[in-house]
């Protein structure tokens, strides 16, 4: 069981008053707050061992090497990847979906080929794949989904042809918290030989994730979003992939050696991290990942499917209330309308009661204008947060109805 109290005190922003009220914070899915021993870890990092990384012949810079190639064995073990080259440390799963994007479309399609995405992805994994569809003339095939807002699959099987290259799909929907049934959808690629994209951008956070389990070819998450930094994130990549695959960005630390005449490119994972790495953020990544680690993946799981439910029961008793979303296998994201109020509205006047929440498309424009609506009130949930702040939450709600 997670001692939620002792929790809290190790995030100091969540003691903070807004208007003069208690700050509740329901806006995890666009980020987390960030524990003590992260902001410590950036902190000491910059006093103690700043360095250039993997140039330096002296004392601190081999310092800030180890630390930063220890960070990355920290994020295979999260994983459990195989290999620590299977790790590249990018800003974040939008660049992490470019570089697949674009590295896979040099690599491995030509005009007419075509990428697997679904209704609900984030427009990370939608835009990236449009800019090379315009460049490489590729197209893409969208997975659609039912009223409860779960993916359908035999739909999903019927959009596989001989052109199909690659299958690009969310874990968990940032705006729905429908948890896909992700080892199912890798398995139908795999039978047709589709290697497959998984973001993990709202699944990493909130369950454990082991990517040889899941045999995805290529997996991607951002360390803002799993109470680390903002800037950092990672691309994990099966070895003879990432190794097919061409450089995304040129420059320093990611080549061999170079000539005007000829450039060789570096080995994995430097091939894929030109210029100099964010290695304060990485080290205060794997810090962030040590932590919901000593938490346990598993038992955050349990906890916020525990204020899920109690949210949705909550919430579901407000007259007029309509929740987008109601997945057999939810994460702890609840969008939601209420009446003909506007989403705006409900946000401003849940913010003067001091409550955090997200209104409007939640970069997913496609899913709303499949759902029939312009934008929700999205609540997010943590390990930090509590059943007292749903009540608060709730009765805020209902407040706001009253209101109009
Ligand atoms: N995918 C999903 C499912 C997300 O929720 C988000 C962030 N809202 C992203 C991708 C993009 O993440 P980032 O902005 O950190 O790159």
């Amino acid at each position: 069981m997670l001692d939620i109290q002792s929790i809290r005190e190790d995030f100091p922003i969540l003691s903070h008053t807004v208007y003069g009220k208690p700050l509740i914070y329901f806006d995890n899915a666009a980020t987390t707050q960030k524990p003590r021993c992260v902001v410590e870890k950036i902190e000491s990092g910059y006093y103690n061992v700043n360095a250039n990384i993997h140039r330096g012949v002296h004392f601190l810079s081999l310092e800030a090497t180890e630390a930063h190639e220890e960070a990355r064995r920290t994020v295979q073990q999260f994983l459990n990847a195989r290999s620590a080259n299977e790790i590249i440390f990018t800003r974040g799963t939008t660049e992490s979906i470019n570089l697949v994007a674009s590295s896979f479309t040099d690599a491995c399609m030509s005009a007419g080929d075509e990428v697997i995405v679904s209704v609900m992805e984030h427009h990370s994994n939608i835009v990236p794949w449009q800019i090379q569809a315009a460049r490489k003339g590729i197209t893409l095939k969208v997975i659609p989904m039912n009223a409860r807002g779960e993916l359908e699959l035999d739909a999903y099987r019927a959009l596989f042809s001989e052109r199909t290259k690659l299958v690009a799909v969310t874990q968990v929907s940032n705006v729905l918290g429908t948890i896909n049934p992700i080892t199912e959808i890798v398995e139908e690629a795999h039978r047709r030989g589709v290697p497959v994209l998984v973001d993990g951008a709202q699944a990493v956070p909130h369950m454990r994730v082991d990517v040889q389990e899941l045999d995805a070819e290529f997996y991607v998450f951002s360390g803002h979003k799993v109470y680390g930094p903002t800037g950092i994130g990672v691309l994990y990549g099966k070895e003879e992939w990432l190794d097919r695959l061409p450089p995304y960005q040129g420059g320093g630390e990611m080549i061999a050696s170079v000539s005007f005449e000829k450039t060789t490119f570096g080995e994995l994972p430097f091939k894929f991290e030109a210029g100099t790495p964010d290695y304060i953020g990485s080290t205060a990544l794997a810090e962030a990942l040590r932590y919901v680690s000593r938490l346990g993946m598993d038992e955050i799981a349990a906890y916020e499917g525990e204020l899920l439910r109690y949210a949705t029961e909550r919430l579901g008793a407000i007259e007029g209330m309509r929740i987008f979303g109601q997945a057999a296998e939810k994460g702890a994201v609840l969008s939601f309308l209420v009446g003909h109020i506007h989403h705006y509205d409900m946000g401003m006047l849940l913010d003067r009661l001091g409550i955090a929440v997200r209104t409007g498309h939640h970069c997913a424009q496609p899913l709303m204008q499949a759902m029939g609506v312009e934008g929700t009130v999205r609540a997010s949930f943590s390990f930090y947060n509590t059943k007292e702040e749903i009540d608060t939450f709730a009765e805020a709600v209902e407040r706001v109805r009253k209101m109009f």
